[in-house]
């Protein structure tokens, strides 16, 4: 007998703590983890792709959809929007998929409060230093000096909320934090909601 629902890993950390290289090396590696592509109103980053990192929108139509409750969560961040669809979540889950959530702080306690939480492992990353951070984000050179300046501050308020996560990742070496977000992935599927696995102990009593 078999537990046929999926899961939720939900990753939260400063902008530049390595969130996304580490999503890339999950997709890559388990073609069984759906990621939930977040919607948002920021700019498109240099190789960033639509229906790939994010869905691009307007703030018009962002709201639009905020009105529709199309949203299992949304939030300001930086000063956009970003919001994660509802039912593309629960249609990967019904089919037994990892989510793999990339969300900040507000979305980590919006998840909490919602339908998921049972299913959810939530991990918060960051770099070994705050002046590590600032030297990642302008190596990466996406953003101009103001909006760095903008996350470093930013970065500062969301650190204090690491306690409240399942796990922390420091994302020192490279190496070393692919192997631990490939065995949290592992040990993020063995959560099951209350009801599927009092049905499993229904069946598994006649099997
Ligand atoms: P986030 O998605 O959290 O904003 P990124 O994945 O874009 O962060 O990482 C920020 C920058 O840091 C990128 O240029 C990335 O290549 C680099 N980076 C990620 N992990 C490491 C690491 N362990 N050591 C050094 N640089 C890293
Ligand atoms: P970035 O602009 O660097 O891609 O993301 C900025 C912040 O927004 C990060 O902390 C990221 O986790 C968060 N974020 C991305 N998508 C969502 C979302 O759908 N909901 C929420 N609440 N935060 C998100």
């Amino acid at each position: 007998m078999r537990l046929k629902r999926g899961a939720c890993l939900l990753l939260s950390g400063p902008s530049g703590s390595g969130k996304s290289t580490l999503i890339r090396e999950l997709l890559q590696h388990d073609p069984n983890i759906y990621f939930s592509i977040s919607t948002t109103t920021r700019g498109k980053r240099p190789g960033e792709q639509e229906g790939r990192d994010y869905f691009f929108v307007t703030k018009e139509q962002f709201e639009e959809a905020i009105a529709a409750g199309a949203f299992l969560e949304w939030a300001k961040v930086h000063e956009h929007y970003y919001g994660t669809a509802l039912a593309p979540v629960m249609e990967a889950i019904e089919a037994g998929k990892l989510v793999l959530f990339d969300v900040d702080v507000q979305g980590f306690e919006a998840i909490m409060k919602s339908q998921l939480a049972e299913i959810t492992t939530s991990v918060f990353i960051t770099t070994p230093t705050l002046s590590e951070l600032r030297r990642r984000l302008e190596a990466r050179g996406s953003d101009d000096p103001a909006t760095i300046e903008r996350r470093l501050q930013n970065a500062k308020e969301e650190i204090v909320y690491m306690p409240r996560y399942d796990y922390v990742l420091i994302n020192d070496d490279l190496a070393k934090s692919r192997k631990k977000i490939f065995a949290l992935a592992e040990v993020a599927r063995l959560k099951h909601s209350r009801q599927e696995l009092e049905a499993f102990v229904e069946l598994w009593v006649r099997s």
